[in-house]
């Protein structure tokens, strides 16, 4: 099912995203996750794409095994970064077959020891990438990154906003935001957004912190605020894994009763490949 008819007919869509096993490592465990991801009813699941030097083909699998094994819907990621348009041709083909209708576009994280131009791309930005999908092979449905608090290369968020537009005249009909830890900034970024005429659904991506040493990695990447209630907690909770588990899952519920209260019209779900974090959290917070 094309995902901007789930949209249509849930009052709250929930969603997951996991990531692919490296190349040459074991595939039971994230085959478990996926197993396991599945006793939550998420209304798609979502798989990475070369994030963090990870297998691409892997993706393209998962994405197949969510559709045809486990019978759910998949929204496979695809990025720019190292990807010729014979490349995205392929796989449009290969998963259009497998019966795969939902594509991330993206523009993709940078492998840390390079730049964006020595990577080589027929894409620059994923409006590109969007716009390239939509005319070679119309029959899929895209999704977008969205950014409450600007992506971190962009000039400002006024900036950011408008590539948002670019990426939904490209032909996005939903919208994923990156992870914040704050509320207001996701109320504000919507406000924004609907100021200027963007009517696509989006989806609050929620990270829960289960770790303390996850929550300096998390930033890094993406230069989410971390509110000073959330600071207190790493702090008292660093050298004890049970407790700082317990507190992150409480947070991210709490991030999500309020976004719930607020209308929001999905909830993304980063679940690091930890099912039971998408089980507690999903029931705890009445998603599911
Ligand atoms: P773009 O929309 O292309 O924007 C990139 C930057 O360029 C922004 O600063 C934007 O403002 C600017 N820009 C865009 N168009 C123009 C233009 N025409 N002129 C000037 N500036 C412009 N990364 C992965 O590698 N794999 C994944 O699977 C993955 N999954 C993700 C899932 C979600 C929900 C999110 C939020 C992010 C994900 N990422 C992933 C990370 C993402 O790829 C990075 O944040 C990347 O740096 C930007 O991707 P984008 O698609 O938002 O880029």
């Amino acid at each position: 099912m094309k995902i901007r008819n789930i949209y249509r007919n849930k009052k709250i869509v929930f969603s997951c995203e996991v990531f692919p096993p490296k190349p040459g490592a074991k595939k039971d465990s994230i085959l478990e996750t996926i197993r396991d991801l599945k006793s939550t009813s998420p209304d798609f699941i979502s798989v990475t794409y070369g994030a963090g030097g990870e297998t691409k083909e892997g993706t393209i699998e998962m994405a197949i095994k969510i559709k045809n094994t486990y019978e759910m819907e998949p929204l496979m990621h695809l990025t720019c970064v190292d990807t010729k348009k014979e490349n995205v041709e392929t796989i449009l083909n290969k998963i259009s077959q497998e019966g795969v209708e939902n594509i991330l576009a993206l523009r993709g994280d940078i492998p840390a020891d390079r730049n964006f131009k020595s990577t080589v791309s027929d894409f620059s930005y994923a409006c590109d990438l969007a716009a390239y999908i939509k005319s070679h092979m119309d029959k899929f449905c895209l999704g977008v990154a969205g950014y409450p608090e600007g992506h971190p290369e962009a000039y400002s968020l006024e900036k950011d906003i408008k590539n948002l537009v670019r990426k939904i005249h490209s032909g996005a009909s939903f919208v994923i935001t990156q992870m914040f830890f704050k509320n207001d900034f996701f109320y504000a970024y919507l406000d924004k957004i609907k100021k200027i005429g963007i009517k696509v659904p989006v989806s609050a991506g929620i990270m829960p912190v289960f770790k303390a040493k996850l929550l300096s990695r998390m930033i890094k990447l993406s230069r989410a605020t971390v509110p000073s209630e959330l600071i207190s907690i790493v702090e008292k909770y660093k050298e004890n894994d049970v407790e700082m588990e317990k507190a992150g899952i409480e947070f991210a519920t709490k991030q999500i009763e309020d976004l719930i209260k607020h209308g929001v019209d999905g909830i993304h779900l980063f679940t690091i490949n930890r099912a039971s974090l998408a089980k507690k959290i999903s029931s705890y917070s009445n998603l599911r």
